[in-house]
């Protein structure tokens, strides 16, 4: 994710008032005799999501299918997941929130369900042995004019919820599911931990172009309406699903190793009139000469079977996510290229830190918005686009006042924000971590994570088992001051610079 600093602001202030000190992770207690099975619990324990994520079971596919049409807002829709079970269960349950849920089918049986809308859960009730591959379809009524708070945040009265799930568009939608927000799309295990790989179906008017993660598979005209199937090579987690519906240019160019590059752009224009187009493609049409660059950087090929970049005519316009193989930008993608290109960086990086390498727990976001920032704003100087180490001052700077009104990255106040208060921190201790190391070992501890973690997931203590072990030395304290103290640490190799509280 990145973001305008307006929205940031508006963000964390409207988001800031908290997470009641009272919610707690309501965790469905094992009780039934273990022949029979038992529930699955009804959350992983994050500690900034506590209501987030399932037990019981691994998902390991989603077969997603979605109806759009110009004149609603609800879609017909299905989901039929494939599962591991991971224990005997009795029964268990999914993230789920804002939808109808028409029927659940447990191996092709129909199954009693029922909601919790407080906690966004689906129950299933059905009996499953354990280590056993089962299917779970789910047929419902999604709606994108719904976009409830999440569960455990607070907002002043007359005040809507500042994130915007579904993402409205005049000639369609697209999906922004980072944090805690892929469970509107569809009911699934919502936790970057459980990654999987998709099928998304998607049924549109003939004249829309329907996008979404890895290879179209097909596509079919039948009766004005055209459905386009997407499939992925690589498991990936909910959150950075990406989904875009709308009319769209659609740029074919070739990156690095033959890598095929699709990017689209909006034919719409923007409501101020502005043509969204052409400004668009002159950004998109960065990408292979990025993706070569930030190659170099990390030294491995590109994570995924393709990439691009989808341009939005959406007023939700600060706003960019990395979403797995096609990252999803609002109408800044008509920015002027200097001031869009890092940002085209910083999605692409994620594919890497964040997307390839899933974070553990939202604790460990620093690992993907750290890493994203890192490079982001060494292709910056690089270009001559800003001054490196001043702007690097500077963000040390205002580190001690973020730490104090945010919390410091690892342990933040409030789960708003995990997007948007964990990339400038991780990035300042990557840099002081790349002067402590050297170039060299840096790249060789960045290459290594990436290679040992690449389409699972890491926490922070993985990263910092593999610095420790590559540089011969204890990096532990150096990570934990970064992370978790009130206090920042000093600058390595800037014993001059100074971040102090805001007077
Ligand atoms: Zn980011």
């Amino acid at each position: 994710m990145s973001s305008s600093h307006r929205f940031t602001v508006l963000l964390t202030a409207t988001i800031g008032l908290g997470l009641s000190a009272t919610l707690v992770a309501t965790t469905a207690v094992a009780s039934a005799p273990a022949a029979h099975g038992s529930p699955g619990v009804h959350s992983l324990g994050d500690r900034l999501f506590p209501t987030l994520g399932n037990g019981g079971y691994d998902v390991q596919d989603y077969d997603l299918s979605l109806r759009y049409r110009p004149d609603r807002t609800t879609m017909a829709a299905s989901v039929t997941i494939r599962a591991l079970s991971t224990q005997a269960l009795s029964s268990f349950s999914l993230d789920s929130v804002a939808q109808r849920i028409t029927g659940v089918r447990v191996d092709g049986r129909a199954v009693p369900f029922r909601l919790d809308p407080a906690q966004e859960k689906l129950i299933v009730t059905a009996r499953i042995p354990d280590r056993r591959l089962f299917d779970v379809r789910i047929d419902y009524v999604a709606d994108r004019s719904q976009n409830p708070a999440p569960p455990g945040t607070t907002l002043p009265p007359g005040v809507d919820w500042p994130i915007e799930a579904w993402v409205k568009t005049p000639d369609g939608f697209a999906t922004f599911g980072q944090p805690n927000r892929a469970h509107q799309f569809f009911p699934s295990n919502d936790y970057p931990s459980d990654k999987a790989r998709y099928t998304v179906r998607l049924t549109v008017p003939s004249d829309r172009t329907a996008v979404s993660a890895g290879r179209l598979l097909a596509k079919y005209r039948h009766h004005g309406e055209t459905t386009w199937i997407y499939r992925t090579d690589h498991p990936i987690k909910p959150d950075v699903l990406p989904i875009a519906v709308g009319r769209f240019r659609e740029i074919e160019q070739t990156g690095p190793h033959g890598l095929p590059v699709r990017s689209y752009v909006t034919l719409e224009k923007a409501p101020n009139g502005q043509t969204l187009t052409e400004p668009m493609e002159l950004n998109a049409r960065q990408t292979p000469a990025q993706l070569a660059w930030l190659e170099q950087q990390i030294g491995r090929p590109f994570p995924y079977e393709s990439y691009g970049v989808v341009g939005l005519a959406s007023a939700y316009n600060g706003v960019a996510l990395e979403t797995a193989t096609l990252s999803t930008f609002g109408g800044q993608l008509a920015a002027p290229p200097e001031d869009e290109a890092p940002t085209l960086v910083h999605e692409m990086a994620h594919q890497y830190f964040g997307d390839a390498v899933a974070v553990r727990t939202w604790d460990d976001m620093w690992l993907s918005e750290g890493h994203a920032r890192y490079y982001e704003r060494k292709y910056a100087g690089e270009r001559g686009f800003i001054d490196y180490t001043a702007e690097l001052k500077t963000l040390y700077e205002r580190d001690q006042s973020l730490r104090d009104e945010q919390g410091p990255a690892g342990r933040l106040k409030n789960p708003g924000s995990v997007l948007f208060d964990t990339d400038a921190p991780g990035q300042l201790m990557l840099v002081g971590l790349n002067h402590l190391v050297g170039d060299a070992t840096f790249r060789t501890i960045e290459r290594t994570f990436y290679d040992r973690y690449r389409d699972g997931v890491a926490s922070t203590a993985d990263y910092v088992a593999i610095a420790n072990q590559l540089s011969g030395r204890d990096l532990t304290p150096y990570f934990d001051a970064w992370l978790y103290s009130p206090i920042t640490p000093p600058m390595p190799g800037h014993p001059d610079w100074h971040s102090t509280k805001k007077a």
